[in-house]
């Protein structure tokens, strides 16, 4: 069986798929450029070998001068326009990229017309030298016959291929069956070509005393030219060999019968003969392996460079390119019609974390495999993970994702994974396509913790949100050179004298544009962005360069907490960047506490246990900001050691009404207390809270009764005015 194969395989028996078929027309065509001008050269200089040698010698012997130019020069001209219109042909159709289908119009077009003309005019002088021989005479000659054959085949063909051409044309595709109808028929020519001048070579050199030898050389160099360049499937070359050198053979073998004149091989020739056509044949079917492993690599290179590997789906640099083309095809009307789907799984971190990563990736598969179903036609694509995009009609998307949403919740009766759909209506041309599938992420993003809706559309709120996002990515590394980004210190207050222990840096952000930005409108893009780093370590730096003014200026130096967002530990040194400013700027470590948030410790990120583990041996102070507003708040005291807790804000909002507070703010200062960690209350705003807080025993407090954040400069004047006074009691 396995032989069998192999033997169908060698042969090209097997059907290849189409973008190796399609490799191996392309190789074909852009060989036949080479092909074409070759004979294109090779024909003028037959035509001026044959003026030379035969039509100025002779020109006053006879009296009808066109027939007698024609006569001579009729096969050499038919072969030049030939290697000219297959030049054109090849050329436009192997380097037309942008007008495609026109180029490639104009091209079969071009070479049709030129056949079909030449052939056409061919017959009147045809019919003349028929007169000169008699028409009985010239069809049962062999050469005359063959010469007929190609004159009218050429006619033939130009009109099938101008017929073909306007018919595919206009069906709007493109047919490779075109280029191989027109490459055959120019291999065929050749070989005819190749056949009719070695046979009256052939024939000549055996009347002839001056050329003794065989000459057969223009036929085993069309031959060559026809298999070893054009190469389609092994057993069409052997099948072609085979029959041209069988028909030369017997060509020669019968000779020419009107003058009678017969040419025989020696047997040493027919041993050569053989050989040859041997020889040439195994040429071919190797080349033709060879093309056809190039075809296959590239084909699955391309194909992993466009496909997604798990689903089979295309990938989003394919989809980009397909969407590209629906915007710049469609009309505006039609466009409108048309809906980006983002389609995300909202949890499936639960189910691959429970089912394991293999049902995960099973999964993927057949929400692929539903997606297509419920989406027939449609382009979609793969784009990232558990996301995926659909283009898709306006008119019918609500049924359709509605229908999704209950299949993928039916897929597992325990988990119901959930889906979440962001869309965003076509309606820009010139629109980035990565902009598009941006927008309906985005809108997708925007209910991603949501239950109550699963579809949301793109709106204006949405745009403008999007695009103070996108502003903000964008102006980032500028804010960041020209110093927009810079530390506002709230000061925290020690409960004992009421004065300044401590500060905390909050960012500001000074935009020429939008003004001043608060960290609310720019952090959690920076962190879905993976940009936040940037700032978090300019904005430390600028603490410590104050810190340093502050000491140079003689201004006593208060302790300042810098807000470490979670992803920093992941995206930069912390220990690194810290030691280098500590080194740079000379501040004792302890000045510096490093505020985390509980919702970062929650997540569990082995990095920054590590790092915080490092910051509190080498001596700066650990804060746990936000204590409460999170779900795990006591597990998280109970693994790790903070010098301070900061309690959320929500503890004194509504202070008066809420009995509940005051008691559970009190049980958590009697805990901190008692595990030796100090505790800051923030956001307070009125004496009553202040006294309050005193009297049940926080450590210190933060809030607008005190100060709100101010830039630097508004610090040293309130500490100049007396309105801010340093604690004796300071948090080193
Ligand atoms: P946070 O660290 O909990 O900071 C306290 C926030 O409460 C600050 O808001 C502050 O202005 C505000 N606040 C202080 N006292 C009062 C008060 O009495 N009443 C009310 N209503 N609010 C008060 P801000 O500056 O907008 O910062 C918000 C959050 O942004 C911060 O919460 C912090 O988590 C984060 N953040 C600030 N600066 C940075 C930074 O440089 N890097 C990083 N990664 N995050 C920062
Ligand atoms: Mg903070
Ligand atoms: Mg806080």
């Amino acid at each position: 069986m396995k032989f069998l194969q192999q033997l169908k395989h060698l042969f090209g028996f097997e059907r290849n798929k189409k973008p190796v078929r399609d490799y191996l027309y392309d190789q074909n065509v852009r060989s036949s450029i080479f092909m074409a001008a070759v004979i294109f050269l090779l024909e003028i200089w037959l035509i001026i070998r044959q003026i030379v040698q035969h039509i100025v010698p002779e020109w006053g012997d006879y009296s009808d001068k066109f027939i007698w130019i024609y006569s001579n020069l009729s096969v050499f001209l038919l072969f030049l326009l030939s290697g000219f219109a297959m030049f054109v042909f090849a050329v436009c159709y192997s380097h037309t990229d942008k007008v495609k289908h026109q180029n490639r119009l104009i091209a079969s077009l071009v070479s049709a017309g030129i056949l079909f003309l030449y052939s056409l005019l061919s017959m009147y002088p045809l019919a003349s030298i028929s007169g000169m021989y008699s028409w009985g005479k010239l069809v049962s000659s062999f050469k005359s016959g063959l010469l007929l054959t190609i004159y009218a085949s050429g006619l033939l063909l130009g009109a099938s291929i101008i017929y073909y051409t306007l018919f595919w044309y206009f069906r709007k595709k493109e047919s490779r069956r075109l280029s191989v109808m027109v490459i055959i028929f120019f291999a065929l020519l050749c070989l005819v070509f190749g056949f009719r001048v070695s046979f009256s070579d052939h024939i000549r050199s055996i009347t002839s005393v001056a050329h003794p030898q065989n000459e057969i050389i223009c036929f085993l160099t069309m031959v060559i030219f026809v298999s070893a360049v054009l190469i389609y499937k092994p057993f069409i070359s052997i099948v072609v060999n085979i029959a041209a050198f069988f028909l030369f053979y017997v060509a020669i073998y019968f000779g020419d019968q009107v003058r009678e004149e017969v040419g025989v091989f020696t047997d040493g020739d027919k041993v050569n003969y053989v050989t040859f056509l041997v020889a040439l044949t195994t040429v071919s079917v190797m080349i033709y392996h060879q093309r056809l492993r190039s075809a296959v690599a590239t084909h699955t290179l391309r194909h992993n460079a466009e496909y997604d590997e798990l689903t089979g789906l295309n990938n989003s640099y394919l989809f980009n390119r397909k969407l590209s083309d629906i915007l710049a095809t469609n009309t505006q009307k039609r466009l409108n019609e048309q809906i980006v789907l983002f389609i995300d799984v909202f949890n499936f971190k639960v189910f691959n974390e429970q089912r394991g990563f293999s049902k995960g990736n099973e999964f993927l598969i057949d929400l692929a495999r539903m997606i297509e179903r419920i989406f027939p036609g449609d382009l979609m694509c793969r784009d990232n993970g558990d996301q995926y995009v659909v283009v898709t009609e306006v008119s019918s998307f609500k049924t359709k994702i509605n229908a999704l949403r209950k299949e993928v919740k039916d897929y597992d009766k325990e988990i119901k994974p959930s889906i979440r759909v962001g869309g965003y209506i076509l309606n820009n041309p010139n629109e980035d396509v990565r902009r598009i599938v941006d927008k309906a992420r985005y809108a997708c993003g925007s209910i991603a913790d949501r239950l109550d809706i699963f579809f949301v559309e793109y709106d204006k709120a949405m745009h403008d949100n999007y695009h103070f996002n996108q502003y903000v990515i964008r102006t980032l590394e500028d804010a960041l050179e020209n110093g927009h980004i810079k530390p506002f210190y709230q000061p925290v207050i020690s409960s004992k004298d009421s004065k300044i222990c401590s500060m905390e840096a909050l960012v500001r952000w000074e935009d020429p544009k939008k003004g001043k930005m608060f960290p609310d409108q720019f952090i959690p893009t920076l962190e879905k962005t993976k940009l936040i780093h940037k700032l978090d370590a300019a904005l430390i730096e600028a603490v410590f360069k104050d810190m340093k003014d502050c000491l140079d200026n003689g201004i006593k130096v208060v302790p300042c907490s810098v807000n470490i967002s979670r992803l920093d530990f992941q995206l930069m040194n912390v220990v690194g960047l810290l030691d280098m400013l500590v080194e740079k700027y000379d501040i004792p470590k302890n000045m510096i506490h490093i505020e985390v948030t509980e919702s970062a410790l929650t997540d569990n990120e082995v990095d920054m246990i590590t790092d915080l583990n490092i910051l509190k041996e080498n001596g700066y102070h650990i804060w746990l900001d936000d204590f409460g507003s999170a779900y795990s708040s006591f597990s998280t005291l109970k693994d790790y050691d903070f010098e301070v807790l900061k309690l959320d804000m929500r503890f004194i909002s509504n202070f008066e009404k809420q009995e509940k507070n005051k008691i559970i703010l009190e049980a958590i200062f009697n805990m901190a207390k008692a595990l030796n960690m100090r505790t800051v209350v923030e956001g307070v705003e009125t004496e009553i809270e202040r006294d309050f807080l005193i009297a049940k025993g926080a450590t210190m407090m933060q809030g607008y009764l005190f100060s709100k954040p101010i830039a630097k400069e508004e610090y040293f004047e309130k500490l100049n005015n007396g309105d801010l006074q340093i604690s004796d009691y300071m948090e080193y």
